[in-house]
């Protein structure tokens, strides 16, 4: 699977949005995209008007870049969101919503998604009681997420739990001091904050 490892902060430039992929330097004004706000490399500067394609290509990217997941993922979750009834473009960022690294993210357990996924895959946490290192596990209305208590003690985790950079959305319910969190229930579209136009991305992949 093919992995991006330049630096993140081109992603941010390239779709214009702030996406949050390193942790509290995102909140800070040494922000990448807050100092030069065009895209990266030689042409960025120059202004081009997008076609319809360009948008809708752009919005599956912001998305996929926001969640930091693949191509062929999030066109799975695409399929899954079609499937469910309801609004396929909400369905889909309900989907994303539920990952559990990024529900340990959006709980201010750890500084960005991509931390979260690492801590995810090195069995930091708990579903209901029981281990789950999979990043991509989807969690459900009422499952309770915590930190192991062996983890709690890390200088690590002492330093997520002490940060407060992000606010945390009504559905989940946090208790820092135990290391625990519980999804209250989904996200409703209208609590989702990811800078991403749905429709496009189901446009795009309607065609
Ligand atoms: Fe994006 Fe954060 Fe870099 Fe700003 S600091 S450009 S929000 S990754």
């Amino acid at each position: 699977m093919a992995r991006y490892t330049d630096a993140v902060c081109k992603l941010c430039r390239r779709e214009g949005k702030k996406l949050f992929l390193k942790g509290d330097k995102c909140y800070t004004n040494k922000c990448a995209l807050d100092k030069r706000s065009y895209a990266p490399g030689q042409h960025g500067q120059s202004r081009k008007k997008l076609s319809n394609y360009g948008m809708q290509l752009r919005a599956k990217q912001t998305a996929r870049r926001y969640y930091g997941l693949n191509e062929s993922q999030f066109y799975k979750y695409f399929l899954m969101a079609q499937k469910k009834a309801g609004v396929t473009g909400d369905n889909l960022l309900i989907i994303c919503e539920s990952r559990l690294d990024n529900v340990v993210y959006t709980c201010g357990f750890a500084s960005s998604r991509a931390e979260a996924r690492q801590l995810v895959s090195h069995a930091h946490f708990l579903v209901n009681g029981k281990k789950v290192n999979i990043p991509s596990y989807l969690c459900k209305a009422g499952d309770v997420i915590s930190i192991k208590k062996k983890s709690m003690d890390s200088e690590k985790f002492k330093t997520l739990l002490s940060s407060d950079v992000h606010t945390i959305p009504a559905w989940v319910s946090v208790n820092k001091e135990a290391g625990e969190a519980t999804i209250a229930q989904l996200p409703e579209r209208d609590q989702i904050t990811a800078p991403v136009d749905e429709q496009l991305i189901v446009e795009l992949y309607s065609k």
